[in-house]
């Protein structure tokens, strides 16, 4: 019992005012201007060892809170040094996670905001926003039609790329066993399937969705790394012999380790005759589509059941938004809804709106739309191709001097902004000029393995990464190996 005396409702807690926001909130703003001008001089990959970040970390929370600035000041110390500069010009690792002022911005309204969207009631502008920039993409990448959101499609926001995949093997699910595995679970006779190169978010979501790994197909590629339809055609029809229940195929638009570009087309042909759903991953490579030259990556995409980029990736806003479509939402909606009366209202009993919660795993949800319409609307579509209009230029000129150099050889096709490459005398060689290159703080590169060799992947995909950070790689890299 407590003691009677103790009004606990009335106890000080000690929020930041608004004018303590107004003063650190310019603070932060002024810290975040300053990185992005300073982020190049850091080193590119973080020089941490394990533990390093923790050890300077006090082993208990702190009981009373302390001053913002002291906060501030250890972001300097502490976390600055553990590290590795994503938004640096010299980035040029995995795929990028590019991001830009106006996102960043609209992330601080979502937080500032705080709404939670996960019912078109909890936030209508929350929904409707997001329903409208994702038909603006629609337009912007020439997506086909039907996934606009006022037929039997639409789009929705997720976090990554994974989520989107496993939402598309949840949907095919649903659709090929008429909704007996949502009610029932699975019998182990679906059966998906992906290239040998697609990327492991589909091994991942074939595990959680139940499907069972075993009943995931990998199918075999061609010499530039492309999913050979006649080996998917095979493989399907093996697995209709045996009994098996083909759900889904995962086509890949830009995949990680080379960038190929699976045959949509024919891929698509396959699925429709034998009715199964076709996924299309263009989780990087898809922003390209925003420049009408480049849209031929999404050849035979206007016959798929489903559809994911990352804005987050390479169109400029801030991680995470992952933009996902379907060209029919039943099925989708048919595996996700769930409601339970407290989530009953008025408006989505009317059918009339949109309740994203039924279009993802989660429930709650941000505001991701904000900083999407907020990237959209400062660069325009004109600005957002004048950026990959540029970073495409500069990894075709990376590949000529590679091609043109005796000691070096590329390693695929380079359709976008991805050069693979190598140097001839062997692993040890590249793996040498990578390190190299990784230590010596002003670019950072990682590796894939391809026809068996170790490889080396240059993306380039920063905001601020010009001609001159690409010469340099290039001369750190032969002066590496070299050496
Ligand atoms: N698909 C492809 C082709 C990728 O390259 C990646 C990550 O790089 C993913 C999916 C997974 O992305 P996310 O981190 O958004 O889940």
């Amino acid at each position: 019992m407590r003691a009677p005396t103790e009004d606990l409702a009335a106890a000080a807690v000690p929020h930041m005012t608004p004018d303590e926001f107004r003063r650190h909130g310019s603070e932060v703003v002024e810290w975040i201007a300053r990185y992005m001008e300073r982020v190049e001089e850091l080193p590119v990959l973080s020089r941490v060892a394990p533990g390093e970040v923790r050890a300077q970390l006090p082993p208990h929370p702190p009981e009373e809170g302390e001053p913002f600035d002291a906060v501030l000041a250890d972001l300097d110390r502490i976390v600055v040094p553990g590290l590795t500069h994503w938004q640096s010009p010299g980035f040029f690792a995995y795929f990028p996670s590019n991001g830009s002022g106006p996102a960043i911005l609209g992330e601080l309204l979502s937080a500032g905001l705080g709404v939670q969207g996960m019912l078109w009631s909890t936030s209508p502008a929350c929904t409707e926003l997001e329903t409208h920039v994702m038909d603006w993409l629609v337009e912007a990448l020439g997506l086909p039609r039907e996934f606009r959101s006022d037929g039997p499609g639409g789009g929705v926001i997720q976090d990554t790329a994974s989520s989107a995949v496993l939402c598309a093997i949840l949907a095919a699910r649903e659709r090929t066993s008429g909704g007996a595995t949502n009610a029932r679970g699975g019998d182990g006779t679906l059966t998906v399937y992906c290239s040998t190169q697609t990327h492991s978010s589909v091994e991942k979501g074939v595990a959680v969705a139940g499907i069972g790994v075993d009943n995931l197909r990998e199918v075999e590629v061609d010499a530039a790394f492309a999913m050979r339809p006649a080996a998917l055609a095979e493989a399907i029809a093996a697995d209709r012999a045996a009994g098996k229940r083909p759900s889904c195929v995962v086509a890949t638009v830009g995949s990680t380790s080379s960038n190929a570009i699976d045959p949509v087309a024919a891929i698509a042909e396959i699925c429709a005759r034998e009715g199964v759903w076709l996924h299309v991953d263009a989780a990087m490579s898809g922003t390209a589509a925003l420049c009408p030259e480049l849209r031929f990556i999404h050849a035979g995409v206007e016959r798929a059941d489903s559809y994911c980029f990352n804005p987050h990736k390479w169109m400029l806003t801030t991680f995470d938004c992952s933009a996902f479509w379907v060209r029919d939402r039943r099925p989708l909606l048919a595996a996700l809804s769930i409601l339970p009366e407290y989530l009953r209202n008025a408006a989505s009993a009317s059918g009339a709106v949109i309740d994203y919660r039924d279009w993802h795993i989660q429930l709650g949800r941000r505001f991701r739309a904000l900083k999407l319409w907020m990237v959209l609307r400062w660069y325009g579509l004109a600005g957002l191709r004048a950026m990959v209009r540029s970073h495409v230029e500069l990894a075709h000129r990376f590949a000529g001097w590679v091609e043109r150099d005796a000691d070096w050889e590329t390693a695929a096709p380079v359709p976008l902004n991805l050069v693979c490459f190598r140097h001839r005398a062997g692993d040890e060689v590249n793996q040498r000029a990578m390190d190299a290159v990784n230590a010596s703080g002003e670019a950072y590169l990682t590796h894939t393995r391809l026809d068996g060799k170790l490889t080396l992947r240059l993306c380039v995909g920063q905001a601020r990464t010009e001609a001159h950070h690409v010469e340099r790689v290039w001369e750190l890299l032969r002066a590496a190996a070299a050496g």
